[in-house]
This record gives C-alpha cells, structure tokens and sequence, in this order.
C-alpha cells in the first residue's frame, strides 16, 4: 500500500480524532429560540415541538434560571400575541406592554450575564399574517415594510435587547435597521443578526403552530427565498453584510449546509449563525422515536455538521441538551 493511501493512523485514538476537528461544539455557540406569549402565567407545552412551550413572562425565572446555571448563555425571543388587536402594520410588535417587550425588560433585570435577542417581524403581528405591509393588490409593499420593522428594532432596542433578529425578508430592511439603530443611539450598543439566506422551507410547519403566524392568504415566496437559488442566496448574504450585519444567519440548516458553507466564504469575517429550524428538530425527534438513530447522536452529527460547514452559532431547540451533553 502507497504511504499516501493511509489516513487512519491520523485518527486512531479519541485524542488525535478530535484533532480532526477544526472547531468544536461549544455551549457559547448555543442561542435558544423561546416563544413568549401575552398570558403571564403561561406554560403551554407545543404539541409538534418535543419538549417546547409557550411561556408566560413571570414564568421566564423558573424556566430559564437552571438552564442559565449549566451555561445559557444566549436566548433569542418570538412574540406569540393572542389577545392583541392585530391590524395591516403591524402595531403589536412593538407595543411597551406586548410580550416581548416585557420579556426583554424582565430577562435583562432578572439574568445579567444572559445575551438577549429578539426575531424581528410583523408577521405575528399583522390582520394578514404577513412578514410586511401590503399594497391593495396583495403584494409586498417594500418601503413603508423596511420602515415599520426598523422601528421596531429600534424599540426593542430601547427596551434593552442585545440582537435585533430580522427575520422578514423585506429588501433593504439591514441598512434601514442599522441606520435606525444608528440615529437612536444604539449603533454601538446593539447587534445586527439579518435572516440574510431564509428559504421558503417545508420546514417552518412546527414554528407556525408554536407562534400561530401561517400568513392569511397566499404564501411567503416572494420574499423567502427559492430551496434552489444557490446565486440569490449568495447574493443575500454579500447584500447584507455590506448593508451593515453584525451577523449573517441561515435558514434552515441541515438542507442548507452548502449555503452555510458560501456564508462562511463570502462574509468570512463575520460570525455565521445558522438556524436549526423548527421542522428539523421535529425530525431529528421522530427518527429517533421511530428507531431510526439514536436521539442525542444525531443531535451532535447534525449540529457539528453546521459547524463544520462554516456555523459559528447555532439557533437550536436542542440547546438544553447540548448544555448537559457538552
Ligand atoms: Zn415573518
């Protein structure tokens, strides 16, 4: 045998098979996607997604403090409004006695060390269910859209977040949000992760059940972007960042490693999230239920896999058990 041909003895013990490694899992790459509903005493376990609840405000100290205890370190907040008037912009998002409003105050008071992020969007929010404002015919209408959502980055900016999370789609939305962010004195006091490459995935179903925001009419692909559009996703991604992102984020993820893969090249200096969708974890759950694989090996092969592509952090459900597992 040729000496180039052998490549085991390089990974013959655990020791030098970690060496294998380029970067691994660690719980700072961890960020926890909780889902923050109007009821304040709220526990509601979400049937489609394993383990997860809606939460009440005043429940967020019982709930998060042991998670913070074994190294949370980052959380990243979805409003989930039942009892708002919900109208054609959007209002709720940002009203000061709105969910997520109140948890970003309560998390900041209650967990210092905790970095606290929130999605930013209207989708939750609207009469129409969907992530903009509409023109009469239906249609995205881009410029009043781009303007309402930075105004209400800018307010959970005010409230105390860390991270505004656009996770719209709205063309120039980034440079309108870190403008905004800017002119209200937060461009160096808060970070700007754009949803920079979101697919209209088959895999938001669980999320949409958690967070009741299926759009009232049509679907999402005018704005979320093809499963197949390698270019436009390229083009997102180098779109954002120049736009001003602090952080360039994926989504779906394991569909989508290749694209993690191209975010890492072409935005290399910045962090790169990924987000381990709703649909995903839900699998990765029924697999195992099934008998397919084994639940927490799957977890880490699908998880170092985004690492391996190019993630540096990673929006994951599974973020409880990797802070026990790591
Ligand atoms: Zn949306």
């Amino acid at each position: 045998m040729d000496i180039s041909s052998i490549l085991q003895g390089g990974y013959q013990h655990p020791l030098s098979r970690s060496w294998q490694t380029r970067r691994t899992l660690t719980k700072s790459m961890f960020m926890y996607p909780i889902f923050i509903t109007d009821d304040p005493e709220a526990s509601v376990p979400i049937a489609t997604l394993p383990g997860q609840r809606r939460w009440g405000v005043n429940k967020l100290e019982e709930f998060l403090g042991p998670l913070v205890q074994k190294g949370l370190q980052s959380v990243i907040l979805f409003g989930v409004p039942f009892s708002c008037v919900k109208d054609m912009r959007g209002s709720p998002a940002d009203d000061p006695h709105g969910p997520v409003i109140l948890a970003i105050r309560k998390l900041r008071a209650l967990f210092p060390s905790l970095f606290v992020a929130a999605d930013v969007c209207l989708c939750e929010y609207t009469d129409h269910g969907h992530c903009g404002l509409l023109n009469l015919d239906g249609t995205i209408n881009t410029a009043p859209s781009v303007e309402r959502i930075a105004e209400v980055a800018v307010n959970y900016a005010k409230a105390g977040v860390h991270c505004v999370a656009p996770s719209d789609m709205m063309d120039g939305r980034v440079k309108a949000i870190k403008r905004g962010l800017i002119d209200a004195g937060f461009g160096n006091k808060v970070t700007l992760m754009s949803y920079s490459a979101k697919f209209a995935s088959s895999l938001y179903g669980p999320f949409r059940d958690a967070a009741g925001s299926a759009p009232a009419f049509g679907d999402r692909k005018c704005y979320q972007l093809p499963p197949a559009a390698k270019g436009l996703a390229r083009r997102a991604i180098q779109r954002d960042a120049a736009e001003g992102a602090d952080i360039i984020m994926v989504k779906p993820s394991l569909p989508y490693l290749d694209i993690i893969s191209d975010a890492a090249e072409l935005a290399g200096d910045h962090p790169i999230a990924c987000y381990q969708v709703s649909g995903e974890f839900a699998m990765i759950h029924a697999g195992a239920a099934a008998g397919v694989y084994d639940l927490r090996t799957m977890a880490f092969e699908t998880a170092e896999s985004m690492v391996r592509a190019g993630a540096t952090l990673i929006l994951s459900y599974f973020t409880p058990e990797f802070l026990e597992w790591l």
